[in-house]
């Protein structure tokens, strides 16, 4: 007792006169040397012995847990500032307001700050502003991607509404890059939309040069071997779905990166009128959503390098019996498209 209230007293003399902490530290540290020096020199049951604890085992014990306390805190800290030295994005990459949208994101171990980053700093062009697109786009938008380019020379129909969530009813009439470019501006300030108004064709081509990555929510074969074609020839990855009805698959196409191409996995391309288009065969109005949102989440895995990608192995949902299947694909040595360029 009289140890602990001499250190008490130590420290409120040493608050009162503003001494520096490690010399209040130091002198408890010369009481306590004091305390254990009386327990060792003195024989046992003298008075002051008593008085100071009555056995210097009480003070190595006292000292030992207070050692734990003091490293348990600082291994806290140093790995408070760990974290907070990878996950936050310097001030210059991000304002305050954009750290606050993305903290989800920032929190996410596979994505953090650096990943965030790399998402500010990616340009993905997005073919078709459907109803794959309208997921696609207002996703990426969403989770930051800087520039977004899409390509699709429609108009909004009303029979477009029952899937294509990214238009609205005021907008039927309007250029559909123009009303997804409302909607995704309205999601997110932060990021750049490019919209282009025109087919994708081989006169427009070069523009797959100005982007990272390509997501094709066409909804026709031709444009769907040409993008695939033009991915290839410039070596970019393609992440490519297609739905009809109640089914739906999407795989990520990457022969730069040993994966195969569109033309590996489907070679022969099929006659015209043999696969019903949504408008002529139906689809249901979730089904592009949930595959559109799984092309998102390709892009965010691609560009921030979090998880494995769809690469080499195409994934088969069929939306009527909530089922699920992945077939491994793989690339051909005589594939028509990438196998004479690598
Ligand atoms: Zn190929």
């Amino acid at each position: 007792m009289l140890v602990v209230v001499l250190a008490l007293g130590l420290w409120l003399l040493g608050w009162v006169l503003g001494t520096p902490k490690p010399l209040r530290w130091g002198a408890i540290g010369v009481l306590w040397l004091a305390a254990v020096g009386v327990n060792l020199a003195l024989p046992e049951g003298h008075p002051l012995r008593e008085m100071t604890g009555g056995d210097a085992r009480v003070w190595l014990a006292v000292a030992l847990g207070f050692a734990v306390v003091v490293g348990y805190r600082a291994m806290l800290s140093r790995l408070k500032s760990r974290v907070a030295a990878v996950n936050v994005p310097t001030p210059s990459a991000f304002s305050e307001a954009e750290v606050a949208r993305y903290a989800r994101h920032i929190l996410l171990r596979e994505i953090g700050g650096p990943g965030q980053r790399r998402l500010k700093d990616a340009r993905v062009l997005v073919v078709g502003a459907g109803g794959l697109g309208a997921p696609v786009l207002l996703y990426l938008a969403a989770a930051g991607v800087g520039e977004i380019g899409v390509i699709d020379d429609d108009t909004v129909e009303t029979s477009n509404l029952q899937r294509q969530i990214i238009h609205a009813d005021q907008r039927v009439g309007m250029d559909k890059v123009e009303s997804a470019e409302i909607a995704m501006r309205a999601m997110n300030p932060y990021v750049q939309v490019k919209p282009y108004k025109r087919r994708l064709d081989a006169e427009t081509a070069g523009l797959i040069a100005e982007y990272d990555l390509v997501l094709d929510g066409s909804d026709n074969f031709d444009t769907r071997y040409l993008i695939n074609q033009l991915c290839v020839a410039a070596g970019k990855p393609l992440i490519a779905a297609a739905i009809t009805q109640w089914e739906g698959q999407l795989s990520v196409y990457d022969p730069a990166r040993e994966g195969p191409c569109y033309a590996c996995v489907f070679p022969v391309r099929p006659a015209p009128g043999t696969v019903p288009t949504c408008a002529e065969a139906g689809v249901a109005a979730p089904l592009p959503g949930v595959l559109g949102s799984m092309m998102a989440m390709e892009a965010v895995k691609l560009i921030t390098g979090a998880g494995a990608p769809l690469r080499g192995r195409l994934l088969i949902y069929d939306a009527l019996y909530a089922e699920t299947r992945l077939i491994g694909v793989k690339r051909r040595a005589d594939c028509t498209v990438c196998g004479a360029v690598h």
